[in-house]
């Protein structure tokens, strides 16, 4: 924001018309929230927040008024505030906090997402002002109150309650919540941020310890799941007219077997190193399940396959494959996929965007971009009976499985499982 030549330009004109520094930034934070606060979309009016935090940044900057200490709280405390800035998160001590509860802001929010993000319940839109040091208060979070009736519903059911994760801290906090699994764990974090790749070594100690923190229960590990807006500094990735419909998934990995061969070699060394230590891990089967994004295609399968049995002939004892359901081409040619998998996970947040032809980034379509859409619904139907027509489990691992409203009708078309974002 601070880049942005538009705040930079207003706060230099309104000099130039005579005001002084301070006026005119406050004259530019005015224009440009209310530019903001006239956007027809909740998630975009709600930036206005964080407009509002960067000036009162620079603010205290020039007026020498910047204070920025560790906020410490007793352990279980709930942090009670008329406003909060994005920037106040940073100074939270997260670890003593059991919840926020705040007036100003909305459940869109940046404060919210950095909440949601560490795991922490926030209410916003509360009146605080009666609230005193030390009073009793709860949070009632619609997120995380719909946990607890996903998961009755999902028990009651007799399907499986899996999480999503993307490191192990968190696959381990989803074990200790209750999950029977993970049902997706995003392999590409430990490729992003870097400026070469990760080795063989340091990915198979990393998949290790996510097979063991499963201690025994199904780990969904998804191969590289780059390309789209993952970018990896350290490869070549030439700018793409239409990226998401370009070399995304498994056909960036399988346009890069160099690079693919270390991952999956990788997963197999993690699975021999799993199965020597716990042994009884693998007897119903092994936990470890290698899922493929992006597929469109059985030969995509087959490659994969075959690339897994020329490392190591004896692969299908260490892991099963499968894919995610996410393209439009894999829901309708789900019954040739199936004959090819151990497993399907619908990837709704892709699945909605190619079906429905409405990029999940853009707020210009969001209206377009709906997982409840018939079409949405029909593709989801259409894999979960080819799996089940092939007998395979079809799970769900979108964020549409972390939508009470969208529960009891996952249920009854017949998933699974689903597998939450949090639990
Ligand atoms: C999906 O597309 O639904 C999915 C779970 O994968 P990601 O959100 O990582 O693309
Ligand atoms: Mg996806």
């Amino acid at each position: 924001m601070l880049d942005d030549p538009v705040l930079a330009e207003s706060v230099r004109g309104n000099v130039l018309a005579g005001m002084d520094e301070l006026s005119a930034l406050d004259a530019a934070r005015d224009m440009i929230v209310s530019m903001f606060g006239h956007i027809d979309d909740e998630y975009l009016a709600a930036r206005s927040d964080d407009v509002r935090d960067i000036f009162g940044q620079i603010r205290d900057a020039m007026t020498g008024n910047a204070v920025s200490s560790v906020f410490k709280a007793a352990k279980g405390s709930i942090l009670v505030a008329e406003e909060l800035f994005p920037s106040d998160m940073g100074d939270l001590d997260f670890s003593s906090l059991s919840g926020i509860l705040c007036h100003k802001g909305s459940t869109t929010s940046h404060v919210c997402i950095i909440a949601h993000a560490k795991g922490l319940p926030i209410q916003m839109g509360v009146e605080v002002a009666g609230i005193r040091d030390g009073d009793a208060v709860c949070v009632d979070d619609p997120v995380f109150g719909g946990v607890p009736f996903i998961s009755a519903r999902v028990r009651t059911a007799g399907r499986k309650l899996y999480v999503n994760a993307g490191s192990v801290d968190e696959i381990r906090a989803g074990i200790a919540a209750g999950a029977d699994g993970v049902g997706l764990f995003r392999t590409e974090f430990l490729f992003l941020g870097r400026d070469a790749m990760p080795s063989r070594e340091e990915q198979r100690a990393l998949y290790r310890e996510a097979l063991a923190a499963c201690e025994g229960r199904p780990l969904l590990l998804r191969t590289l799941d780059v390309g789209g807006d993952k970018m990896l500094p350290y490869m070549p990735m030439p700018a793409e007219d239409n990226p998401f419909l370009g070399l995304r998934g498994v056909r960036f990995c399988l346009a890069h077997p160099e690079l693919f061969r270390v991952q999956l070699s990788a997963v197999l060394d993690a699975a021999r190193d799993v199965r020597e230590s716990h042994p009884l891990w693998f007897d119903a089967g092994t936990p470890l399940r290698l899922m493929l994004p992006m597929v469109c295609s059985v030969e995509e399968i087959r490659q994969v396959k075959e690339m897994l049995s020329e490392i190591d002939a004896g692969y299908a004892s260490l892991v099963r494959v499968g894919i995610m359901v996410e393209t439009p081409a894999a829901a309708l040619e789900a019954a040739s996929l199936a004959a090819e998998s151990a497993f399907f996970s619908i990837g709704t947040n892709d699945l909605t965007q190619y079906v429905m032809a409405a990029d999940r980034g853009n707020p210009a379509v969001a209206g377009q971009y709906d997982p409840y859409a018939p079409a949405v619904l029909k593709a989801i139907a259409l894999a979960v009976e080819a799996a089940h027509a092939y007998g395979i489990p079809a799970g769900i691992c979108g964020e549409l499985a972390s939508d009470p409203k969208a529960t009891d009708i996952l249920l009854s078309m017949g998933l699974d499982s689903l597998s939450l974002s949090r639990l």
